[in-house]
């Protein structure tokens, strides 16, 4: 047994890298459209008509997710990098396959998460 029980195998983490990768394409494209969708939602507009407000909103928030788990994926891929990947950055224990595999890029186990 190596000292890497429980943590990915180099398999595991060549697919979680390439699903890490593919999120923060995707997340960009919606930082992007957020940026674009805030842009044409000029003071202008809003005072024209307020329910260009929750639209505004909305993209405000998708940018702010996007910029969030981008954050996020950055710090895995970084952790991937040095070899502390798939260890909870809080605890020290490895998070479970499972939990890595929908949320890639969380730092923590579930645990210590709530
Ligand atoms: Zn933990």
């Amino acid at each position: 047994m190596s000292i890497h029980t429980g943590t990915p195998s180099e398999q595991e983490l060549a697919e979680l890298r390439a699903e890490l990768l593919r999120l923060r394409q995707d997340n960009e494209d919606d930082l992007r459209r957020a940026r674009q969708a805030l842009e044409d939602l000029t003071e202008n507009r809003l005072l024209v008509d307020p329910s260009m407000r929750e639209e505004s909103t909305s993209a405000e928030y998708l940018l702010e997710d996007a910029t969030t788990i981008i954050g996020k994926i950055d710090g895995a891929l970084a952790r991937m990098d040095r070899g502390e990947y798939g260890t909870c950055t809080r605890c020290g224990n490895p998070i479970p396959i499972g939990r890595l595999r929908v949320r890639p890029y969380e730092p923590t186990c579930v645990a210590c998460s709530s």
